[in-house]
């Protein structure tokens, strides 16, 4: 029994938007009942947000494509009524576009923003892996067979040989937060982590980019060790958020640094002057 699922591979995106528009392209104006409505001018049921890190000159952007999940256990089905809501076999949540008119709950039950309102049919509408097309033989959604980058991978769970079980199968896949009990069957690679990055300079009046410095990083008992570049640059990538992490520089002949601060956001520490010892 086949089983629809994708892996959104996020440092593959360039933020293109071409899913976006392909989206568009296959639903605005064209009603695909029975599986959705015609998208409403505006509209696209993928979403691509730019996520920003970091401070000048340590900035990092990410472009975070977000369709619906079609959640294993789905809120917006609980919050449907008088059967606006079902799950096909192959594991598509469709929301039925003459049984779901007025209800807006399914969209604010949405822990992703996955679902839009359309005004001028009072209904409630999302992705639904171009369900009309899978049914006519398609392999793939109009998203990822406009990605020129492969970001997008689709095809069936339950196929160990499919590109999407084998991606599953081989690579640490994570779930959108906020992170259902129940993996969904899209799940993403590569997603934004917090990260550290400064540059050390010397103290001893030359202002010298301090290249080969060695900057640890702790948390707990565990402990990351670098050195910096030829620009006296450092960066410490994939920090757990809100974690407490002690920044620690040594280098012969000068003072040790040590700087103790929590992950809760992603700072840029600046340029840190490391002084000679005595
Ligand atoms: S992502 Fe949102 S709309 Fe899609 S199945 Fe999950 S809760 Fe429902
Ligand atoms: S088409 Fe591909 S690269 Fe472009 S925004 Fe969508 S997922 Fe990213």
């Amino acid at each position: 029994m086949t089983r629809y699922g994708m892996v959104i591979d996020v440092d593959r995106c360039t933020g293109c938007f071409n899913c976006f528009l392909a989206c568009r392209d296959e639903h605005a104006g064209n009603d695909h009942r029975p599986v959705s409505a015609a998208q409403p001018a505006g509209h696209s049921w993928i979403k691509v947000q730019e996520l920003e890190r970091g401070s000048f000159p340590k900035v990092k952007v990410s472009y975070v494509p977000v369709p619906c999940l079609q959640c294993t256990d789905a809120p917006c089905m609980r919050a449907a009524t008088g059967g606006a809501m079902a799950r096909r076999a192959d594991g598509i949540v469709i929301i039925d576009p003459d049984k779901a008119i007025g209800q807006r709950d399914i969209v604010s039950a949405c822990p992703y923003g996955a679902v839009f309102w359309n005004d001028v049919e009072n209904l409630p509408q999302k992705c639904t892996f171009c369900a009309h097309l899978l049914d006519d033989g398609w392999t793939e959604p109009r998203c990822v067979e406009a990605c020129p980058v492969q970001a997008l991978v689709f095809g069936d769970l339950e196929d160990p040989t499919s590109d999407v079980a084998r991606l599953i199968a081989q690579k640490p896949v994570e779930a959108l937060a906020p992170v259902p009990a129940e993996p969904p069957p899209v799940r993403y690679l590569g997603l934004p982590t917090r990260f550290v990055a400064g540059e050390i300079v010397l103290g001893d009046g030359s202002e010298e980019c301090a290249e080969g410095v060695s900057v640890s990083l702790r948390k707990g008992q565990q402990t990351f060790t670098i050195s910096t570049d030829n620009y006296g640059d450092f960066e410490f990538l994939g920090l757990e958020a809100d974690t407490e992490y002690v920044l620690s520089i040594e280098h012969a002949g000068y003072e040790r640094f040590e700087l103790h601060w929590n992950s809760s956001a992603d700072p840029n520490i600046g340029t840190i002057v490391i002084e000679r010892a005595g």
